[in-house]
């Protein structure tokens, strides 16, 4: 999944808007995710850090669930290239 860059209804470029700026689709709720997403996947980072795999797997994954943020992909793939 990508960032919200433009609107699935009529393509307009959003930016950083809630509210499509053309048809006035409603997307807050999906910024909401981005931003929960992203929060989650830099806990990810932190406990990846401190050598915590397993909680760094499960932050990432739920990040995943709900913007796959590219941040996030790239710690779950950290994790399963290292030898177990
Ligand atoms: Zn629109």
């Amino acid at each position: 999944m990508q960032a919200l860059d433009r609107c699935p209804a009529c393509r307009a470029r959003l930016g950083d808007a809630s509210a499509c700026p053309r048809c006035g689709s409603d997307f807050s709720m999906a910024r909401l995710a981005e931003r929960q997403s992203l929060a989650l996947a830099r806990v990810a980072v932190r406990e990846l850090i401190l050598g915590q795999t397993r909680q760094a797997a499960v932050a990432a994954q739920a990040a995943c669930s709900l913007a796959s943020p590219l941040l996030a992909r790239a710690v779950l793939r950290m994790i399963r290239q290292r030898p177990s």
